[in-house]
């Protein structure tokens, strides 16, 4: 084997980084194949937001994309992230589900299991480890870095011997948010080195333009793996690039072997499948930004960010989000910023800014978080931040999975219950995701059209014109575009809804209808929850202003609605 070997992104992380995770399988099939001649470590193909986005967004099933690839991918290891015990989710799962998930990871074809969790709590870990290691995959045990006051690398060492003496079978430096420099590499490569004797891999994104001479260091300082994306997916808030790191370390002692014609080939045909979605690049994911350094968001943050601040109609608040993003990161302990910790520390940083008001609103996910459900921060939170936000509530001390019960047999016999399951996949899906998989299972999520491309001056082309006045024969006429269906309706129902009535609640941002948590013609008291919205991916308690009857109900569970619509009127 080559002294450097490489791990290439492009249908995961790559396609999150930059296009919100949006790649179809259709997409990747016809170049699977030669991927595989490439001769790659891994390729990764599947976890993080994949699983997500493709019921959420792309009306397709992860699994069936996970099986079509290994079909296509005979000879490469295909490798996922896993979010520890959060899988490819957003909360804690109990131990049964996390098992049962990964046996069918590696059953559909996962071979190397990337485990991570986001604050560095390895009671998060054990159980996938242990899960991952009994079907005979790969563990490679993940150290996520980030740099704060109670982040020295000595730390960072001390859980990588951890995760050795649990079996790992090599270990991950995570840079989600791309801020690790060439002499910190050096030094964090170096040290592991010493003191570990399974391959070290250094994941890093190109957010602050650093990675690449980074990646030059960890070499020097003997990495045995790297993280890289094919070009056309590469740079930005992404990986460096798979051929410029494969040219850079030819002739070196680092020299990965892997043929650079092959590698252009493949290059040319995500040339063109960058172009298909080219209208959902955003600008601000393809840029260097040094900013990264002083606020830590890693790569597939940033896209999100934007597309949650234009969701608000808020993208103004751009600069004030991420100048509140590294305060509520320490208030919170300092932990690494990556799903979901980038989520909760970023979506409570927007709230914070909108709401005008700091920890005004409190999504369940934050209040979870410091409740130390998530796992031990890496330092502790102020008591006076705990109040805030727990009220008299205590923090947990112990490892949070063990307060959860097994829930297998529960969802099972739900999904049953609703008639959604085909296969026992299936099963998982609406574990992990119940709130929008029957409507997928059904068959009744749309896929999401790819927004057209930008002009040719490089201005965004807008939102499309849904009036024009035509000219025929001397004569002006008004015509109106009407949708036929489809994307437009949620649209249509939002404006039935009145928008000021005395006593009415609104949306205070756009969101899903998780709960409607009461009914018309009940009596409820000022403070009580009456609707959970969805917003941003984190639950938000909607509360009765005041005590009265619930007059009127203007949404249903599953509901899209919009800043300012209103929900319910309470007389
Ligand atoms: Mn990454």
């Amino acid at each position: 084997m080559p002294p450097v070997k490489i791990t290439d992104t492009t249908l995961r992380d790559a396609h999150q980084s930059l296009i919100a995770t949006r790649m179809r399988t259709r997409d990747m099939l016809p170049i699977a194949e030669k991927m595989d001649d490439v001769g790659f470590f891994s390729l990764e193909v599947w976890g993080g937001a994949t699983f997500d986005s493709s019921i959420r967004f792309l009306n397709e099933d992860p699994w069936d994309r996970l099986r079509a690839l290994k079909k296509a991918i005979k000879k490469t290891p295909l490798q996922m992230l896993l979010r520890g015990q959060n899988l490819v989710g957003y909360r804690h799962y109990p131990d049964d589900i996390v098992e049962k998930f990964v046996e069918h990871a590696a059953e559909s074809g996962i071979d190397i299991f990337r485990i991570f969790d986001a604050v560095n709590d390895i009671r998060n870990m054990e159980v996938s480890i242990r899960a991952a290691k009994r079907v005979g995959a790969h563990v490679q045990g993940t150290v996520c870095y980030t740099i704060s006051p109670v982040h020295p690398i000595p730390l960072f060492v001390k859980m990588a011997k951890e995760l050795e003496e649990m079996g790992c079978d090599s270990l991950c430096i995570k840079d989600m948010a791309g801020l690790i420099s060439p002499q910190n590499a050096f030094d964090l490569v170096g040290a592991l080195k010493e003191e570990i004797s399974i391959p070290v891999d250094l994941h890093s994104h190109c957010t602050s333009g650093m990675a690449p001479m980074s990646y030059l260091f960890a070499c020097e300082a003997g990495v045995d793996i790297l993280d890289t994306a094919f070009s056309p997916f590469a740079w930005g808030t992404s990986q460096p690039p798979t051929e410029t790191i494969v040219a850079a370390l030819r002739g070196t002692p680092y020299d990965t072997g892997l043929d650079l014609f092959l590698l252009t080939e493949i290059k040319k045909y995500f040339e063109e499948i960058k172009e298909k979605y080219r209208g959902i690049l955003d600008p601000i994911t393809e840029r260097i930004d040094t900013n990264v350094l002083k606020y830590q968001i890693p790569g597939g943050m940033l896209s999100n960010l934007v597309s949650q601040l234009k969701e608000q109609n808020a993208l103004n608040k751009y600069d004030a989000v991420l100048a509140e993003m590294p305060r509520v990161r320490e208030e919170l302990g300092y932990p690494p910023l990556v799903t979901p910790t980038s989520q909760i520390v970023g979506t409570q940083a927007v709230l914070n800014v909108l709401m005008g008001e700091r920890y005004k609103v409190v999504p369940k996910e934050v209040k979870d978080y410091v409740k130390g459900l998530y796992g031990r921060t890496p330092a502790p939170i102020s008591r006076e931040i705990i109040v805030k936000i727990l009220g008299e509530e205590q923090p947990i001390t112990c490892r949070p999975a063990d307060l959860l019960q097994p829930e297998l047999d529960k969802v099972t016999k739900e999904a049953y219950g609703l008639g959604i399951v085909k296969k026992p996949e299936d099963i998982l899906t609406y574990a992990l995701y119940p709130a929008i998989a029957p409507k997928f299972l059904r068959g009744e999520t749309k896929e999401e059209p790819l927004i057209p491309p930008k002009t040719n001056n490089g201005k965004a082309a807008g939102p499309l014109p849904t009036e024009f006045k035509v000219e025929v024969d001397g004569d002006l006429f008004n015509v109106k575009i009407i949708s036929a269906g489809g994307g437009m309706s949620v649209r249509q129902a939002d404006a039935e809804r009145p928008k000021a009535l005395d006593g009415a609640i609104t949306a205070s941002m756009q969101g899903m209808v998780l709960k409607v948590k009461v009914k018309k013609g009940d009596t409820v008291a000022k403070g009580d929850t009456v609707i959970v919205l969805e917003a941003m991916k984190m639950e938000n308690n909607v509360h009765a202003p005041h005590a009265g009857t619930v007059k009127e109900i203007f949404v249903k569970e599953g509901s899209t609605v919009s800043a300012g619509d209103t929900l319910m009127v309470i007389g």
